[in-house]
This record gives C-alpha cells, sequence and structure tokens, in this order.
C-alpha cells in the first residue's frame, strides 16, 4: 500500500466519522411546553413532559439502589427535554419541590416507591409479595410494611396511604415476577393509576405467551369490568451513566424510554396532580400528540409528525423501543373498546376521529409509529413507537 493510500484511507476514515455523527446525533431538543388548549374559562393549557418513577443514590445503612445522585437524576431530566420528574426510590422519600437547574425552575414532585418485598431493610411482613407503588406528591414519607400480606390489602393499603398524605399512588410493573394478578386489582377499587408501561427491562411487559396477559391486556380487562384506571408509562430508571443503553438487554435499567404528557395549566404541584386524577394526560414511548379531544361522544386524536419524529430520533428515546418486521414508516390510529377490540383504525394518517358506538361503555385510542430501520443488508425491521390515551366514556346526552 502506497503512502497515498494510505492518505486516502485516513480521510476515507473522517469523511464516515462526520457522516455518522451528522446522522445519528440526537435531533434539537423540544423544551418549551407545547401549547394543548384553552380551559372553558380562557385559560390556556399546556402539554408538559414528566417521568414518575426514577431511582437515585440514597444510601441508608449501606445500602443503596440508583446508580447517580439525586441531583444528577434531576440534572438528567431537565437536560433531556423534560419538564417534571419525581425521585421514587426503594422506601426511600424524596421531598421534591422547584428545583433551579441551570437557570430553569424544573418540578419535581415527592416521590418514593412503596415497596412490600421483604428482601428490602426494613420490610418485616411476611410472605413474598413484590408490590410496589409510586407515591406521587406526598406531603411525607409513607409507612411501607403492612399488618396483612394478601395482595389486594397492600394495593389498597398503598393507596389509602398516599391519598391520605396529599398526594396519589400509582401501581408499578404489576407484571414484574408476575405479582399482580387481574382479580387483586378488581378487589382493590381505590386504585385509580397503572403503569401500562414500565421501561425496565424486568417488567415483563408483554406477559408470556398463552398464560400470563401483557399490561396492555391487562388493562383491557380492567377498563372492561367497568373500572376506570388511567395508564402511566415511565422509566423506572436505574441506570443514568453512559453504559446504561448499552447493558438493557443485561438488565440495565436506563432513563428516557417511557413517560407521559401531561395536559395542565402551569407546571406546578397541584396542577400536575389534578390533571393525573382526572385522567388528563397520554402515555408515550415516542409519539407525540398534537390534540386529544373528547366531545360529545368522539375521540379525535392528532399526532404531531414533526415532533414525533425529532422525539424518535433521540438517542434514549429510540435505545429503549422494540423492534418489529416492518416493510417501511407507517404510522397507525386504533380505537380500542372492550376487550382490547379494535373497532376503528386509520393508517398512515395523522389525525383520526371516531364516535363510541352505542354498545361500548368506553374506548381508548393508541398510535403506533413503526420507524424503518436502515439497514445496510436490506432487512425489513422497524422501531415501534407508541402513544397511548386514556379511556374516554359514554356521556349520557341529557347530561351534555
Ligand atoms: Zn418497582
Ligand atoms: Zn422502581
Amino acid at each position: 500500500m502506497t503512502q497515498s493510500h494510505v492518505k486516502l484511507l485516513v480521510i476515507l476514515f473522517w469523511c464516515a466519522a462526520i457522516a455518522w455523527w451528522v446522522v445519528a446525533r440526537p435531533g434539537p431538543l423540544q423544551t418549551e411546553p407545547l401549547a394543548a388548549g384553552t380551559l372553558p374559562d380562557g385559560t390556556a393549557t399546556f402539554w408538559f413532559k414528566g417521568n414518575t418513577h426514577a431511582h437515585a443514590k440514597i444510601e441508608i445503612n449501606g445500602w443503596s439502589h440508583g446508580n447517580a445522585a439525586p441531583a444528577e437524576v434531576v440534572q438528567w431530566y431537565h437536560d433531556h427535554g423534560y419538564h417534571f420528574a419525581a425521585i421514587t426510590d426503594h422506601n426511600r422519600w424524596h421531598g421534591g419541590g422547584v428545583e433551579d437547574v441551570a437557570g430553569d425552575d424544573f418540578l419535581m414532585l415527592s416521590g418514593m416507591e412503596i415497596t412490600s418485598d421483604h428482601r428490602y431493610p426494613g420490610v418485616t411482613q411476611d410472605g413474598q409479595r413484590r408490590i410496589h407503588s409510586t407515591a406521587l406528591g406526598t406531603k411525607q414519607p409513607l409507612n411501607w410494611t403492612f399488618e396483612d400480606p394478601s395482595v389486594p390489602y397492600i394495593i389498597r393499603q398503598h393507596v389509602t396511604d398516599a391519598e391520605n398524605a396529599g398526594g396519589l399512588a400509582v401501581l408499578n410493573h404489576p407484571n414484574y415476577a408476575f405479582q399482580v394478578q387481574f382479580q387483586n386489582i378488581i378487589d382493590a377499587p381505590e386504585l385509580g393509576l397503572l403503569e401500562i408501561v414500565n421501561a425496565h427491562p424486568r417488567a415483563n411487559q408483554e406477559g408470556h405467551a398463552g398464560f400470563r396477559p401483557s399490561v396492555e391486556t391487562l388493562w383491557d380487562e380492567l377498563l372492561s369490568s367497568g373500572r376506570q384506571v388511567w395508564g402511566v408509562a415511565a422509566d423506572d430508571a436505574h441506570d443514568f451513566g453512559w453504559s446504561g443503553r448499552l447493558m438493557r438487554r443485561f438488565g440495565a435499567a436506563p432513563p428516557g424510554g417511557a413517560w407521559i404528557m401531561v395536559r395542565a395549566p402551569k407546571l406546578q404541584r397541584e396542577d400536575i396532580l389534578d390533571a393525573l386524577e382526572s385522567g388528563d394526560f397520554y402515555a408515550s414511548t415516542g409519539v407525540i400528540l398534537g390534540d386529544v379531544d373528547w366531545r360529545e361522544n368522539e375521540l379525535r386524536v392528532a399526532v404531531n409528525p414533526a415532533l414525533t419524529e425529532a422525539e424518535t430520533s433521540l438517542y434514549w428515546v429510540e435505545a429503549a423501543a422494540t423492534e418489529v418486521p416492518s416493510d417501511d414508516s407507517h404510522v397507525v390510529i386504533e380505537f380500542i373498546g372492550v376487550h382490547g377490540k379494535r373497532l376503528h383504525w386509520t393508517h398512515d394518517q395523522y389525525q383520526a376521529s371516531y364516535s363510541l358506538p352505542a354498545d361500548q361503555p368506553y374506548m381508548r385510542a393508541r398510535v403506533t409509529y413503526l420507524k424503518k430501520k436502515f439497514s445496510f443488508f436490506g432487512a425489513d425491521r422497524a422501531r415501534a413507537f407508541y402513544a397511548w390515551t386514556q379511556p374516554v366514556f359514554a356521556v349520557n346526552e341529557s347530561t351534555q
């Protein structure tokens, strides 16, 4: 090889490296909350992006969980386009507050993950119950030992304790170790919020074919039984270092893969909690909605294509997506009714609407964005990104 060949190879290497950097670097971050419309009294509302479930390194008795200090966790969410977050470590309360991160106000809701496993320090009840729930926005830490080891008792106690302390409870990852069954939630009528997406690799989101339902199916069955349960998507992040994304398949849980978009007038604790309680939010793993509107028994959903494209190009969002076979990129909007029945769907349209049929007590919408992956070898694969609206329930004509 002559010297000029070596030079050419060096130049080609740097051209390829620069081209890769241009293609692979994250797109512009959406940091300003998107306008969401106005309330009947004229007050403007916005979509605030938030994560309700993340761990931090809070050492107690030589024992800790997440791998980043609380301040680093706050900084990560702030720097990656979120407006609010919570640190929800196992049985350790983080008081939250408005944090001044790099000159911006960023809302930290108080949080803890109430954890009833007796493998955790300080948990004394009998049994192998692994029931976890996020206590969000409470004014003080909550108890995590229970007199009765039955699953519904523990869930009910989580919810009641969180509400008595001025906050809300979200039942986390029901398929983790397959600890929570449909009947357990039926027997805990107080529960109003459920993690339908938990980005931790051990959350068993898809269930086991044939004998364990997916979490989305569990949600459909709860709604079909007449329960009003809102669906939350959250990170359950533990690993904030650079290697976390690479190690996902080996059990690491990096941040940025699943979140909620909350519609509220102001970025303040009361507004966010009110919207969560009334179901005015949607869950996402990449799809950004322009609008969700429920009026006169018609549900209208609009996708924001530019922001969805930008969001799904962020490497921390991309890294969490599952891959599916697909010939091309596609957008599908589905309207889903009782027992998960698909009532109506559109293909490659950015908005759709559907009127609730008379035989359906409720419906919900799900948007799927299959984004074709570049492949040197022509394999047809796409990353799958989603948004899930909350269910909407039939409104009696006479009360409209
Ligand atoms: Zn957990
Ligand atoms: Zn957790």
